[in-house]
């Protein structure tokens, strides 16, 4: 920083010690924590504060499914955002296999596949779907002893499809991505950017620090709203979409990993399980169900998603299970209409850049495209590697294990 520089620092901020390393992170989701595995990996030094608890945004409350584009090919032909994550489940296994960018071995694998499941006719709607070359290989009917335990029941009538994506279990994931980190993690609960005069970024000031870095990365989720304003940048502009989500706990619950088509190209319903800490079960209902149940009470939504298990999957047995529903925002760069975006997003200003992955499954996408924006500018590792002792932000509680203690 030059000397007139220092001389625009708040009082605070120029009483504080500075720290330097290559690249500042803020915010400690799936987006910042892959991006900072991969950074040191390459042996840039890094800072990555986060403010509250690591995956406590949006990426533990995801349905941790790592999408291969299926979901969006459900008008007949593959969209650009199928195009761009359809290499993302073969990216994540050769992590979770110990053989890709990150090494992944040991993170919890929910289902090796997610399913699509039509409850009766609506699969006619579909044929332009199915007829898809390029879904060909990635999308297969399956029968009889195929069949995941809970449509294997002589009630079951529709026709289920198998995906070539997986679900993860995201709060685990989020500890092994924690380990990668080290030492490079900071808590701080109010990290401000320091505006420089030309339109750049001068450092990130935390309790007591000022971190100084050769480039500034935000990827703090819903939060790069505030950070870009600090910074006094009013593009790019971000959009949040909203839903409901519904959580169903309980003992007997079976494994269920699915979308399930309605008369629309969204899913009616996207179900995934994941564990709770007493060894009980939790279903969490996202698509239409929870799009369409912003507006309602908890208790109206709650009384839908009843409804809607009750016609789809009348054999289940949900009684004695407990029930919640869960706001939450998908933050993303604004689109026209609120629609949703077709790939990780990044763009860099001066000495910032500022990134959405908007999809947890994307995050490898958004860091190959960080690196090379990295690399385009002339960034290299330097020498200095800071390893200052502060204090470090804890993972999230699991959202089922905080709504149903
Ligand atoms: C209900 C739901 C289900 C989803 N399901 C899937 C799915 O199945 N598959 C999929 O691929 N995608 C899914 N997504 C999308 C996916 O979760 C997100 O795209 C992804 O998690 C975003 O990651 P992120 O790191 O950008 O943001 P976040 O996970 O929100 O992380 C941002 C972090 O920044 C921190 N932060 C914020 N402000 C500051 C600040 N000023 N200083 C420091 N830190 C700050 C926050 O505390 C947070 O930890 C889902 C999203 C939702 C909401």
């Amino acid at each position: 920083m030059s000397i007139l520089g220092l001389f625009s620092l708040p009082v605070r901020e120029l009483m504080s010690t500075p720290l330097d390393t290559d690249i500042c992170l803020i915010g400690g989701g799936i987006a910042g924590l892959w991006l900072n595995a991969r950074l040191r990996a390459a042996g840039f030094s890094t800072l990555l504060i986060e403010q509250n608890q690591l995956g406590g945004g949006q990426s533990m409350k995801s349905q941790g499914i790592i999408h291969g584009g299926t979901k969006y090919a459900l008008q007949g032909s593959l969209t650009q955002a199928a195009e761009a994550i359809s290499g993302m489940p073969a990216r994540w296994r050769a992590c979770l296999e110990g053989r890709g960018e990150l090494d992944l071995s040991g993170v919890r694998v929910l289902s090796q596949h997610h399913y699509l499941w039509s409850p009766g006719s609506m699969i006619s709607n579909l044929a332009g779907f199915f007829a898809s070359k390029a879904l060909r290989g990635r999308v297969d009917q399956i029968k009889g002893k195929s069949l995941p335990e809970v449509f294997a029941h002589p009630a079951f009538k529709g026709k289920v499809y198998q995906l070539a994506e997986l679900v993860l279990d995201v709060p685990d994931l989020v500890r092994h991505l924690a380990e990668l980190s080290a030492e490079s993690l900071v808590a701080d609960p109010d990290p401000r950017v320091l505006q420089g005069a030309d339109g750049d970024i001068q450092g990130i000031a935390i309790e007591g620090h000022l971190i100084r870095a050769q480039r500034y990365i935000l990827c703090a989720g819903e939060g790069n709203e505030q950070l870009l304003q600090q910074w006094g940048l009013s593009k790019p502009a971000m959009q949040r979409r909203p839903l409901q989500m519904v959580l169903v706990k309980g003992a007997q619950l079976p494994p269920l990993y699915a979308h399930c088509l309605g008369s629309s190209p969204k899913p009616r319903l996207t179900v995934t399980t994941h564990p709770c800490h007493d060894g009980q079960w939790c279903w969490y209902l996202g698509g239409e169900i929870a799009e369409q149940g912003v507006e309602q009470s908890a208790a109206q939504l709650i009384a839908k998603a009843q409804q809607e298990l009750a016609s789809l999957l009348p054999w289940v047995d949900l009684s004695g299970c407990q029930w919640q529903t869960l706001h939450v925002n998908r933050a993303e760069p604004a689109q026209s209409g609120l629609t949703r975006p077709d790939s990780a997003y990044l763009q860099a200003s001066s000495n910032g850049l500022v990134s959405w992955p908007t999809k947890l499954a994307l995050a490898p996408d958004l860091s190959d495209q960080i690196l090379a924006e990295l690399e385009r500018q002339g960034i290299q590792p330097s020498a200095q590697k800071s390893n200052p002792s502060l204090p470090r932000p804890a993972p999230a509680v699991p959202v089922w294990d905080s709504l149903f203690p």
